[in-house]
């Protein structure tokens, strides 16, 4: 028997109120950032079915002033920013506006009133805020996935510092979270994640290069953000996901293994040294995970559908391709290099899928992309928080300018 390297006492463990909130006066006052996308409209529908348990205090949106000030009007934040100065804002909504962009999500991340931050931004641009919301004494519900693969071991310290939780929002570490309520840590053997295995499972290497916009963005399970169903297709999304996992549960990446679950409906799964496998199962709805994050370890009821196994009839599983998607083999040797790889990994990820919307750029180049920065990269002797933002800084510059020289990348896809 080998021995058991997971060491107990992450900040998941911490309950959030000792009676739960489902007994506590207080509502629940939170923030959101991001909160005109998928994550962040979603966590909207979870807190108007509950108006008795959540309140909204802050919403940060980016572009979409529209939705944002419809919600504005709706749930009457005390503060509100958006990604550009001075945006206009309809009527009398008793909202203040946070003039200036970045200073803007940092401070509804740090709003005096809100006692939760839901992080629902996308990529790099989660990552101050959410190190600020920590540091302010919140608790962060985090679905942006990219903040813990660039500064995992930074955040998680701090957290266990501040003794403030990060709860995941992701739905397969919200399923291991799940597994492993009222488990003794020291007994975990390993973590399988599930994996749909994307729009391009079952193509071929050649097919999935040319791959164009509609195709990668047409997931099988899960309707999304764009930037996340295109990381789905290339299985980079679970990469990151493997990186999150061991940040979040203090797991070494040699425990952590991917399957592919085509249906969605297993949404992971955590093996004991006894031998026994928990997995958390439902239909696949973001809703779920995201009103777990809000209530752990207490839960509230929903009326969507439930899960009906006689109708699906069987549930199969696989193993990942690693040679068809390379992405996901990137992942795992980022994650074993540690340091500032993973970083250099999301943000590459992040220029390239972006390349790729505007249609500068084939399917096929994103890995390619990624493998230059990982190739290029030179890892600082010492990983702080500055460290982290000039990797950032430094992998944008080198993706951006193997985009501007045309000659390192095929021709652009028509689709
Ligand atoms: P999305 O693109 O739908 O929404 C992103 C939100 O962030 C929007 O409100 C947008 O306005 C805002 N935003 C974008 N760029 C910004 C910037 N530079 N500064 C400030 N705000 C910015 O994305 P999503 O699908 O909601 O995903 C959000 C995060 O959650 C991602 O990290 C994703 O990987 C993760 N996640 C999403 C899902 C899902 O079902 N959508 C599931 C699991 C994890
Ligand atoms: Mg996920």
């Amino acid at each position: 028997m080998g021995t058991v390297q997971y060491r107990p006492q992450t900040p998941l463990f911490i309950p959030l109120s000792p009676s739960g909130i489902l007994h506590s006066d207080m509502k629940r006052r939170i923030s959101i950032l991001g909160s005109t996308g998928s994550i962040g409209t979603q966590t909207l529908d979870v807190i108007r079915d509950h108006p008795d348990v959540f309140e909204v205090v802050g919403l940060a949106g980016y572009r979409n002033l529209d939705l944002l000030n419809q919600q504005i009007e709706e749930f009457r934040p005390l503060l509100a920013s958006a990604g550009e100065p001075n945006p206009q804002l309809n009527g009398d909504s008793g909202c203040r506006w946070s003039p200036e962009y970045l200073e803007g999500l940092t401070e509804v991340a740090t709003l005096d009133e809100a006692d939760t931050v839901v992080v629902a931004t996308v990529g790099a641009a989660g990552l101050v805020p959410t190190l600020a919301a920590l540091r302010a004494g919140k608790n962060v519900a985090l679905a942006n996935k990219e903040v813990l693969v660039m500064g995992g071991d930074i955040l998680m310290a701090e957290a266990r510092r501040l003794n403030r939780p990060i709860i995941p929002i992701d739905s397969e570490h919200s399923a291991i979270l799940q597994c492993l309520q009222g488990e003794s840590s020291h007994t975990i053997e390993k973590i399988v994640i599930t994996a749909s295995g994307g729009p391009f499972r079952e193509w071929d290497v050649e097919r999935i290069r040319r791959a164009n916009i509609d195709e990668a963005l047409n997931h099988p399970t899960w309707s999304m953000g764009k930037k996340i169903t295109v990381d789905s297709a290339t299985l980079l999304n679970k990469g990151l996901e493997v990186i999150e996992a061991h940040h979040l549960f203090d797991i070494d990446v040699d425990r952590i293994e991917v399957v592919i679950h085509p249906q969605s409906i297993i949404h992971s799964m955590v093996e004991f040294n006894d031998g026994a496998v928990i997995a958390q199962m439902g239909v696949p709805d973001m809703k779920v995970p995201i009103q777990y994050a809000l209530t752990v370890p207490d839960r509230l009821p929903r009326r969507d559908p439930t899960l009906d196994l006689a109708a699906l009839r069987q549930l199969t599983f696989d193993q990942p391709d690693f040679e068809k998607f390379p992405c996901l083999r990137m992942a795992f040797e980022a994650c074993r290099k540690g340091g500032g790889y993973p970083a250099v990994l999301s943000v590459a990820n992040e220029v390239s899928v972006d390349a790729f919307l505007n249609k500068r750029i084939p399917f096929g180049a994103i890995s390619e992309l990624i493998e230059a920065a990982l190739e290029h990269h030179k890892d600082p002797s010492h990983l702080d928080f500055e460290a982290i933002l000039q990797i950032d800084s430094q992998t944008r510059t080198f993706v951006n300018q193997r985009l501007t020289d045309k000659s390192n990348l095929q021709p652009s896809h028509p689709g």
